[in-house]
């Protein structure tokens, strides 16, 4: 980066950033997931409807966005679930983030997915989107069953996610990424649900060819990707 696109940045860095604190980080066996506990001081999470996403500096001018999820209105404290398996500075800074770390973000902006009241929501995604996933479930109402498959690289991170989470949301492996969950899906009886696809781009895409395939689904289909 030129130095006049490296004093711009830094302009808009000391206009722009907020800081939360690091309470906890919980790596998972193999280290290349990690559950990160904030504090964010100036956001009010009570206005969140839909799933949020938070764009945090990973390194010099360098910004990742990830998904705040198991939030607490009252304490202002949500949890990041990062995939840290690719080598990229987002993946390096999770690595070593510790407890008592100041996190530097830009700001926090919503994404399209929110659960629809007294329908079913179909999850669908690789461990990138686990926290995109608990979000919407944490938004949905009582009468609302979300569930869903979520794809794992280490057969580990899949026992993790299922005893930590009390979800419907079923943790499956990730053999080939596009063939576990369309083959998931290939075994799921459909109707006319909301199905939310996130992560990785091309997974996404074939999954919603899948679902426009099929003569049994009549729903709604809504897409985030993250990655490619
Ligand atoms: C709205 C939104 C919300 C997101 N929420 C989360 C979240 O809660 N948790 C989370 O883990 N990610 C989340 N992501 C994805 C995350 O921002 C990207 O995966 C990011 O690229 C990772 O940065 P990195 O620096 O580690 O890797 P990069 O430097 O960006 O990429 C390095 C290489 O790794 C590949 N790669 C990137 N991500 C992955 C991955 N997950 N698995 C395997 N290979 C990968 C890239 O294709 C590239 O080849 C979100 C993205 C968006 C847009």
């Amino acid at each position: 980066m030129n130095i006049i696109k490296k004093k711009a940045l830094s302009i808009f860095e000391n206009q722009l950033l907020k800081q939360g604190l690091v309470l906890d980080v919980r790596s998972w066996s193999p280290a290349t997931f990690f559950e990160v506990d904030l504090h964010l001081p100036h956001v009010d999470m009570e206005k969140w409807q839909t799933v949020q996403h938070i764009k945090v500096k990973v390194a010099e001018y360098t910004y990742r966005d990830y998904t705040p999820t198991l939030w607490d209105t009252e304490t202002r404290t949500c949890t990041l679930c990062i995939n840290s398996s690719q080598s990229g500075p987002g993946s390096a800074w999770v690595s070593s983030l510790k407890r008592g770390d100041v996190l530097s973000y830009v700001g926090i902006g919503s994404t399209f997915h929110k659960p629809v009241a007294g329908k079913r929501s179909l999850c669908l995604g690789d461990s990138s989107s686990a926290g995109h996933f608990l979000a919407l479930n944490q938004l949905a109402a009582a009468d609302t069953e979300v569930c869903g498959a979520i794809s794992f690289g280490q057969q580990s991170h899949i026992d993790e996610f299922a005893s930590y989470f009390s979800t419907r949301l079923q943790p499956i492996r990730e053999k080939n990424r596009d063939y576990s969950l369309v083959s998931w899906l290939e075994q799921q009886d459909l109707a006319d649900e909301t199905v939310y696809i996130a992560g990785h781009i091309p997974t996404a895409i074939q999954l919603r060819k899948h679902l426009r395939q099929r003569n049994d689904f009549t729903g709604t289909i809504k897409l985030q990707g993250f990655w490619s």
